[in-house]
């Protein structure tokens, strides 16, 4: 899961802010009771980390490519990874379950909810990251992908970014000019923001690819490449001819 699906979840759930966990259970070997009977204080995400705030507690959630939350309607003939019944005012109460995830308990002082790294954050640090960009030697498809630098970025924002600022996914990161970082920055925020307005609105994220499984390049109609490119080993879209390699 990229991102901003991550965003998306942590504003689906900012209404259980300030009730109480009354039950937990589920197959995640978290020791879970260290919620138990404590308030739920805030919701926040950084990048595609997602944190549930309680009183002296705070579990972190890691969705990685398959995991997912239900409320109230679990699936069917599956055991969550955890389940935490919520009591709000004394309303019914409220089930949030996490199925495929990965949890961790985080002690509070521990927390760093530093989000200048978080490309969708107002505190997003630009000039930090062209910084990171212009001392790395990996290839930048690796470097985008790196979530101490580019929190929230996955594998589409990334072949989306590279084309619209024309950069071939192979160049070395440090060999690109600034003028050129600074623009592939400006766009991987701008198409992150798109990727988090498509799924907020649930309309379909295929219209806004211009090279993410597409067969030919919008602006010059070849043939586009595909490639496991970098360490990431992640599939990329590229256009030979529009996107410069910088080594
Ligand atoms: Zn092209």
């Amino acid at each position: 899961m990229e991102g901003p699906g991550v965003q998306l979840i942590k504003e689906k759930l900012s209404f259980l802010k300030g009730s109480f966990v009354f039950e937990v259970s589920g197959n995640s070997k978290i020791d879970k009771k260290k919620m138990l009977g404590k308030e739920l204080l805030s919701v926040d995400s950084v990048g595609k980390q997602l944190f549930l705030i309680f009183e002296g507690v705070v579990l972190r959630v890691h969705f990685g490519m398959y995991g997912s939350f239900r409320i109230n309607n679990p699936k069917p003939d599956k055991v969550p990874r955890l389940l935490l019944r919520f009591n709000k005012d004394g309303k019914k109460p409220v089930d949030l379950y996490f199925y495929n995830t990965s949890l961790r308990l985080v002690d509070p002082r521990e927390l760093n909810l530093d989000n200048s790294v978080d490309v969708l954050s107002e505190n997003f640090d630009r000039e930090k990251a062209l910084e990171k960009i212009k001392s790395d030697e990996r290839v930048i498809s690796d470097v985008l992908l790196d979530q101490e630098i580019f929190a929230g970025i996955g594998n589409i924002i990334k072949n989306e970014a590279l084309f619209l600022a024309k950069v071939h996914p192979e160049s070395i990161s440090s060999k690109i000019p600034d003028d050129v970082a600074r623009d592939l920055i400006d766009k991987s925020v701008y198409f992150s923001q798109v990727f988090l307005e498509h799924r907020e609105k649930g309309w379909p994220l295929k219209k806004v690819l211009l090279v993410y499984n597409r067969k030919f390049c919008p602006l010059c109609d070849s043939k586009l490449k595909v490639k496991y490119v970098g360490r990431s080993h992640r599939k990329t879209f590229f256009c030979e001819k529009c996107q410069r390699l910088y080594v």
